[in-house]
């Protein structure tokens, strides 16, 4: 526990990625505004990241904030993705603290002020655990099963269920910043980073307006980021197969012997020999996927491309480019 309760409250730094996002913002800037004026202290900073949107929603953000001095916009090059953008409004932050919430009122800004008094209890990272998703059975259960594959197969132990939605504290923010690898699994390093944490349950709610920006592909990637970045067992397996698969021959190699010497027998089996020959170069070729996907990623590293370019930031600074090589 803080030794002492901080006695005003302190100014929270609201980060948004947006991907055309024009019909969510309206509604987005209200609930947020009733939120952050009954929750008091401040002066608090409403930090859009424009992902490359293409439906006026950069303009709707510079609009708006010509009446709210709050309001910021970092405005980014192109498309690089929701873990991009995230990046870019934690690596721009002012704030004595940082929420990270979507655009699309999926994480209600009403549960703001519980994370701020977990905050001030003295938690560094406060996150919220989604409890009844508002989405289809299959894709619940397709981030179920993902959620419980990647606690188990994970190196740091991933909380369940928990998406971006969250706080961070200055000093937790800064821990975030020091890590710049380009898959990026942001709840992931976010356990990584240690200090206090804690999960509360909040709902998660249907998506306001639209679709989901993400597209099933972009999910697939999000999770084999998340498995690849926090595991090595996938290529461990590779080597527990093949001590399996070594030990059965080894037994097989005996009863042939056996069979051979002892019973007099030839061996048959063209059947057999054809769907081992098959099931092994399966396995191989999985294996040899599994490899490239780690070797890819090294190879994207190695290139240390910027995680996302800025194109404008609405504050007077200078243009802020993500490519720190911190
Ligand atoms: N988003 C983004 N860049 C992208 C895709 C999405 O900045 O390439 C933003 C999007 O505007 C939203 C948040 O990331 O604020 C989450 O996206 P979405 O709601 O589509 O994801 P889902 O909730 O379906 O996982
Ligand atoms: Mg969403």
């Amino acid at each position: 526990m803080r030794q002492e309760a901080p006695t005003e409250m302190t100014s929270l730094t609201i980060g948004i990625p947006v991907y055309n996002e024009i019909d969510n913002l309206p509604e987005l800037v209200r609930r947020l505004d009733a939120v952050l004026s009954e929750l008091g202290g401040g002066p608090h900073e409403l930090l859009f990241v424009d992902d490359g949107s293409a439906d006026g929603s950069a303009e709707w953000i510079e609009g708006a904030a010509e009446r709210d001095p709050r309001i910021r916009l970092v405005r980014l090059s192109r498309n690089f993705g929701h873990q991009a953008a995230l990046t870019a409004a934690v690596d721009h932050a002012r704030g004595d603290a940082l929420v990270l919430m979507d655009a699309d009122l999926q994480d209600a800004p009403e549960a703001i002020p519980r994370f701020v008094a977990e905050y001030e209890r003295g938690y560094e990272v406060v996150y919220a655990i989604r409890v009844a998703r508002k989405e289809g059975a299959l894709l619940r259960a397709c981030y179920r099963l993902f959620y419980w594959l990647i606690a188990r197969l994970s190196d740091t132990p991933l909380p369940e269920g928990s998406g971006d939605f969250g706080l961070l504290s200055r000093r937790a923010v800064e821990a975030l910043r020091l890590h710049r690898e380009h898959h990026r699994y942001l709840r992931g390093l976010r356990t990584l980073i240690g200090f206090r944490q804690v999960g509360i349950e909040v709902e998660r709610e249907a998506r306001h307006a639209g679709t989901s920006r993400y597209g099933f592909r972009g999910l697939v990637r999000l999770a084999l980021n998340g498995l690849f970045a926090f595991s090595v067992v996938p290529i461990r397996l590779a080597t527990l197969i093949g001590l399996f698969a070594i030990g059965g021959s080894f037994v097989y190699a005996i009863y042939v012997l056996w069979a051979r010497l002892v019973l007099q027998q030839t061996p048959q089996g063209f059947t057999t020999l054809i769907l081992a020959m098959v099931f092994l170069a399966g396995v191989q070729l999985l294996f040899l996927g599994i490899i490239g996907e780690y070797v890819g990623r090294i190879y994207e590293e190695a290139k240390g491309r910027p995680i996302y370019i800025t194109d404008k930031v609405e504050d007077g600074t200078e243009p802020r480019p993500g490519a720190k090589s911190v």
